[in-house]
C-alpha cells in the first residue's frame, strides 16, 4: 500500500550479498507498487542496466522470496508477481478484465475471519483474501 520499502537495507540486514545487479533489481521492486511479474521487473531493470538478464531476475526475485523479503502472489492468470513484504496488511482486488491490482483493508473483514477461525478452534495468524472483479464503471 503506497509503502516505499527500502529492500537493499532489508538485505543488509539479512546478510545477502548485494551485487550490482541484485541492487537495481530491488530499487526497482522497491520503487513498484503495483505488483509486477518477472517480466515487467526485468524490463524495468533492463532500461538501469542493459546486461540484466530476465535468468538474473528469476534468481534474485526466488532468492528475496527465500529471504522472506518478497511476496508472491497468484493472482488467477498462472503469473507469479511480487511485493516487499510488509508488516503492514493488505488483501487485494483483482479487475478480471484489465488486471488492475486494487489494494485494501477492511475492519470487518478482518475481524470476521478472525471470528471464524475462532470459532474453529483456532487462533488467526494469517490470511490471503483474493477478490476477483469486474468494474461496475468501466469510465472511471
Ligand atoms: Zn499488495
Amino acid at each position: 500500500m503506497s509503502r516505499k520499502i527500502d529492500i537493499e537495507a532489508i538485505c543488509a540486514e539479512k546478510g545477502l550479498r548485494i551485487t550490482e545487479q541484485r541492487r537495481i533489481i530491488a530499487k526497482v521492486l522497491s520503487e513498484s507498487d503495483d505488483h509486477p511479474d518477472v517480466e515487467m521487473l526485468h524490463e524495468r531493470a533492463s532500461a538501469i542496466d542493459a546486461n540484466i538478464s530476465i535468468a538474473t531476475v528469476y534468481r534474485t526475485v526466488r532468492l528475496f522470496e527465500e529471504a522472506g523479503i518478497l511476496e508472491r502472489h497468484e493472482f488467477g492468470d498462472g503469473r507469479s508477481r511480487y511485493e516487499a513484504a510488509s508488516d503492514a496488511h493488505h488483501d487485494h482486488l483483482i479487475d478480471v478484465e484489465s488486471g488492475e491490482v486494487v489494494e485494501f483493508v477492511d475492519d470487518e473483514l478482518e475481524e470476521l475471519q478472525r471470528r471464524i477461525a475462532e470459532k474453529l478452534g483456532y487462533r488467526l495468524v494469517d490470511h490471503r483474501m483474493e477478490l476477483y472483479g469486474v468494474a461496475l464503471n468501466r469510465d472511471k
